[in-house]
């Protein structure tokens, strides 16, 4: 989250809807200080002075504001042996959310993240949706959005945004996929108003696997501020996290190691190119190698990958040599990414971390052979994410831009 750099100042009286720049700084001065407490203490308005090195009046004034956006409530709070009438704390509203949802080549998904970035509720509904029409997919996305606002409704809950992610590259202003090769989607704008009803809140279109690197980071230990997250599904996407922050590149396209070259004179790719990663390690490559193909007509691909997991259990040698053949192309891959941007920790979703077993000895070695002199220092870790990590890292992002700018909810 970035830092709010404004000098603490008494904050000036605005008319409601015209908030100035120091007080909107102010504003999310408080709330920050407020969202990085710890949620077993409850902070009162003093604490909050000391804390921001805001007056006593100035955070008053602030607080009733954030009151009145709904992001934060008042809660009793009894001090350690302090009897008689609590004093006032204030935290953020846990009646308060942001809905995170994911498209992707085989499911979609929707759930509630919470302003503390809990996940409350999710639903994931396997779909295919590779070469069908955006439009429809979106139709079916805003069906699962409806019973998660209907869920949401029903616990009292406001939802004050949304997010969406994709397994391709999005141009987030236009709300359009410029590519998404997987899902042979290319330049599709999405209606982003279908999926959710309240047309106010804001609303942010995100690559899958930068979004999942969002989330990811969130597990991170605070040192931990540079990590390579790479996401396996269909096809391999990869999210930047450098200095705490998305390194996403000036279009946003940053990061895509899938379409890294590790055999020049490999396989055709779905980008058009030819021996990227994701011809060696994405899911249908690794089905394929395994004699899991496509070919095994009337079985879905999540019955194959349970397939793939039993050969791999009893030893099966396509099997094995398709998953050691996929996690040598992935040392090969992450050598370079961690050489060009001098990263040693990289973190392995989606369908790697289910491979963790059988990936990771073959990564490890590919690593030591590539990079010798960085395979040392190299931090593999795989994440316990799964097929939330999207759509948690889209609603993430968004609670983050509410509690950096919180006027947007004040008058
Ligand atoms: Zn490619």
């Amino acid at each position: 989250m970035r830092k709010t750099t404004a000098e603490a100042q008494p904050a000036p009286s605005n008319a409601p809807g015209n908030v100035g720049d120091v007080r909107k700084a102010n504003l999310a001065r408080v709330l920050a200080v407020i969202a990085g407490a710890h949620s077993e203490h409850r902070l009162s308005r003093a604490d909050i002075a000391t804390r921001s090195k805001l007056t006593k009046a100035s955070v008053s004034s602030l607080v009733a504001d954030l009151l009145e956006s709904g992001l934060i409530i008042e809660i009793g709070v009894h001090r350690d042996g302090e009897r008689g009438r609590p004093s006032v704390g204030l935290i953020l509203n846990p009646a308060r959310c942001v809905i995170g949802m994911e498209i992707n080549v085989d499911y979609i998904s929707a759930g509630l993240v919470d302003l503390s970035g809990k996940l409350l509720t999710h639903q994931i509904v396997p779909r295919l949706n590779r070469a069908v029409n955006a439009e429809q997919v979106i139709d079916a996305l805003s069906e699962l959005s409806s019973q998660m606002q209907q869920a949401a409704e029903a616990q009292d809950l406001k939802i004050l945004g949304g997010g969406l992610a994709v397994p391709g590259l999005v141009d987030e202003k236009s709300y359009t996929v410029l590519q998404a090769p997987n899902l042979g989607w290319e330049a599709q704008t999405l209606d982003v108003r279908k999926l959710l009803s309240e047309t106010k809140t804001r609303f942010r279109l995100f690559n899958e696997a930068n979004a999942s690197a969002l989330a990811q980071q969130q597990l991170m230990e605070p040192a931990e501020r540079d990590f390579l997250f790479v996401s396996g599904e269909v096809g391999i996407g990869g999210g930047l996290i450098i200095d705490a922050e998305l390194f996403a590149g000036p279009q946003g396209h940053a990061g895509e190691l899938g379409h890294v070259v590790v055999q020049p004179e490999g396989k055709s790719c779905s980008c058009g190119g030819r021996g990227c990663l994701e011809t060696v390690a994405g899911q249908e490559a690794i089905l394929t190698a395994a004699n899991l193909g496509v070919a095994a007509r009337g079985v879905s691909r999540q019955q194959r990958i349970e397939r793939l997991y039993q050969a791999l259990e009893s030893g099966q040698e396509p099997a094995n040599i398709a998953v050691a053949d996929a996690g040598k192309s992935l040392g090969v891959a992450v050598a370079s990414a961690m050489r060009l941007f001098n990263v040693s920790t990289v973190v392995f979703g989606g369908h790697f971390a289910a491979l963790e077993r059988w990936l990771l000895p073959a990564t490890t070695s590919s690593l030591r052979t590539y990079a010798p002199s960085i395979a040392g220092q190299a931090k593999l870790r795989f994440s316990p994410l799964g097929q939330t990590g999207a759509l948690i890292g889209a609603a993430h992002s968004v609670v983050g831009d509410l509690l950096e700018s919180p006027h947007q909810l004040v008058g």
